[in-house]
């Protein structure tokens, strides 16, 4: 399945049937449907017969082997932790926060090297799909470019990234890099109503205006965290960030956090969106993910200069790139939180509570 507002990039799938370079790079905001589009051109890739709309028949054998799950030359290069059968080995693995978790390892790529030297099970074509090539340290993503560099007969990469900066130079220009940018707000918002998404206008704002992400929140009950995290976050700098931070350290461990998906990096890419529109406000810019707080944040914004503003987003931007593992989760919000706060506090003595 493809998304309306991809309609032009599968015609250019469609375009280049039989001609498709041999790694393509499908790079673009996460939330937008890059994932679903990778697997539909997979489908139709191994599809014995796609339909006239180039989608993948889903009769045949190959079909039915894919959609069993088990087609044996459409090969996943994904993270062990966003692996859907997670045995408990890998889900403690996972919970003792083992960096190996969110990674591509090298084993893996050597894994699919090894397949792909063995040929096809099918005599087709083969896809591989590396979701996301940015997941790999640089001696990983090494082993990928040479896969990339001496290409297999008939093998389709796909690699999907939302951060495309962040790989290698040398992987980058191996790929036809296929851009998928932002939906149009208006297609997203009748796929949100399609779906009868609850409170569908906030929540994309709040995603940034990725449909998909906005979904996602409504589904795993974070949009009841999110609500959780506005008042919080508004409570500042009134009450004290210490004890803000011991309450985030709990919520993050309770169970309701696990089940939703909510942790560190979340909470602190929330406030970083807090933060930019607090800034955006200063500088006389529009809201962009939280509208629905105009007033609490125009009185938060009052309270800053525009130095200050720029100061502490630029912080929490810092904070951001370690959230993913910080040694210590309750110093770090606490260290987090006394700088926002801080901030707000410095601009603006007069105006103390
Ligand atoms: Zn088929």
């Amino acid at each position: 399945m493809i998304f309306e507002w991809q309609a032009g990039l599968w015609q250019r799938v469609l375009e280049r049937a039989g001609r498709l370079p041999h790694a393509l790079l499908f790079a673009g905001p996460a939330g937008g449907g890059k994932r679903a589009f990778a697997e539909a051109l997979a489908a139709r890739e191994l599809c014995s017969r796609p339909a006239a709309d180039g989608h993948a028949c889903g009769v045949c054998e190959d079909c039915q082997w894919r959609l069993a799950g088990n087609h044996p030359d459409l090969l996943r290069v994904v993270p062990e932790a966003d692996q859907e059968d997670r045995n408990d080995a890998s889900a403690e693995k996972a919970d003792s926060g083992k960096a190996a978790s969110r990674q591509i390892v090298i084993d893996q790529i050597r894994d699919l090297q090894q397949t792909l030297t063995t040929g096809g099970h099918r005599g087709g074509r083969r896809v591989a799909i590396i979701d996301p090539p940015e997941a790999m340290n640089p001696y990983t993503a090494n082993a990928l470019l040479k896969l990339l560099e001496e290409p297999t007969t008939n093998v389709l990469f796909l690699l999907i990234s939302s951060s495309p900066k962040r790989l290698l130079p040398t992987i980058r220009s191996r790929c036809q890099t296929w851009a998928f940018p932002r939906p149009p707000a208006d297609a997203a918002a009748r796929w949100l109503a399609d779906r009868q998404v609850p409170d569908a206008a906030a929540l994309l704002a709040f995603s940034g205006g990725m449909p998909l992400a906005a979904a996602v929140l409504a589904e795993t009950g974070n949009a009841a965290a999110r609500k959780r995290f506005v008042a919080d976050i508004a409570s500042l700098p009134g009450k004290a960030p210490l004890r803000l931070a011991g309450e985030w350290d709990s919520w993050l461990k309770s169970k309701d956090a696990i089940a939703g998906g909510f942790d560190m990096p979340t909470l602190v890419a929330w406030l970083q969106r807090w933060v930019a529109d607090l800034t955006s406000l200063r500088l006389g810019g529009p809201l962009r993910f939280f509208p629905a707080q105009h007033d609490i944040l125009h009185g938060l914004a009052g309270r800053l200069s525009v130095d200050a503003a720029l100061g502490c987003y630029n912080e929490i931007t810092q904070s951001r790139r370690v959230s993913q593992h910080p040694l210590n989760a309750r110093l770090f919000l606490e260290d987090m939180l006394l700088r926002y706060a801080r901030h707000l506090q410095a601009a603006a003595p007069a105006t103390r509570r």
